[in-house]
């Protein structure tokens, strides 16, 4: 018998990666691995082997205060997730409908399951273990291949209805490109870093992506500028009426696009405060946990499992 430790899962599409903590918020062992095209049928016997997996790297790693006993796990999915009753509704990307996520987890594991979803965990992460700690009104933008957010208010995560968080698919040029979604000119279609390197190729007819426009907009490109312009104020146009509405102190963007440092922030910054006049304090910071933030918080949930401490559970 060893100590007791939680694990945290973040299943995407292409990755699954996971981490393994002490109850003291240690992590104790990481491990990525590519997500099998059947996840959805298998979803338990897989999380499993992510257990024993981490607990045996910590076994072979000699670890001074014993092996740990895994006592509870969270496991973060995307898509609509009901979190209190540990379903996820739907995932486009992982081909599940209505699937009971904690269930058939448990009947492969002997421990409580805390299912969340997988910006909502990011943000879990970024506040307990990242730029969001001590902040209790937080908005988290992660930009990457798509677009979507998440909050904390007074200190909790809101998750109203299935589809919180979808600002991505905000339309924000009604005559704008088709969106995955269906509707024209979403927010995910000008400011993901998906569409800033697809609009960058259409206008320049060059290759690249958002890395690229970056690069580029820096190195003074009129077009390159005019893409990363059009990304940043659609954005602030976007934000600016959450953070007036919920009393965000923090936006916080994640996903690959924050590499770009201030030649994201600092604009975004000036656009949101020109935009909300009687703020004051808006504070627009980046992510710190990169990719790891969806397992890192989803071990936060499984944290506050043990702890007893989470309403939604
Ligand atoms: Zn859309």
């Amino acid at each position: 018998m060893g100590h007791t430790a939680v694990v945290g899962i973040d299943v995407g599409g292409t990755r699954i990666k996971a981490a393994l903590m002490s109850a003291e918020a240690e992590v104790l062992a990481e491990t990525t691995r590519a997500t099998p095209r059947d996840i959805a049928s298998q979803i338990g016997a897989v999380v499993a082997e992510i257990v024993s997996e981490l607990t045996t790297m910590v076994r072979e790693a000699g670890a001074k205060a014993g092996v740990p006993t895994v006592s509870a796990v969270g496991i973060a999915v995307p898509g609509w997730v009901d979190e209190a009753s540990g379903r996820g509704r739907w995932s486009a990307n992982l081909g599940w409908r209505d699937l009971d996520l904690r269930n058939d987890v448990r009947r492969h594991l002997d421990c409580p399951v805390a299912v969340g979803q997988d910006v909502r965990a990011g943000l879990q992460g970024e506040y307990r273990f990242g730029s969001a700690r001590g902040v209790d009104n937080v908005l988290f933008v992660p930009l990457g291949t798509g677009l979507a957010s998440a909050l904390i208010i007074g200190g909790r995560p809101v998750a109203g209805t299935h589809w919180a968080g979808e600002i991505g698919h905000v339309v924000v040029e009604p005559d704008g490109e088709v969106c995955g979604c269906g509707a024209r000119g979403c927010l995910e279609t000008v400011a993901s870093a998906g569409s800033i390197g697809r609009r960058w190729r259409a206008r320049s007819g060059e290759s690249g992506d958002a890395a690229e426009v970056a690069r580029l907009t820096a190195a003074g490109d009129l077009v390159a500028a005019g893409v990363w312009q059009e990304a940043v104020s659609a954005l602030a146009g976007a934000l600016a009426p959450v953070v007036a509405a919920t009393g965000t102190e923090l936006v916080l963007i994640g996903g690959g696009l924050v590499r770009s440092g201030d030649l994201l922030l600092a604009p975004l910054r000036a656009q949101l405060a020109d935009r909300l006049g009687v703020c004051d304090g808006v504070s627009v910071a980046a992510a710190a946990l990169g990719d790891r933030a969806g397992a890192l918080g989803a071990a936060a949930l499984a944290l506050d499992l043990l702890h007893h401490t989470n309403p939604t559970r």
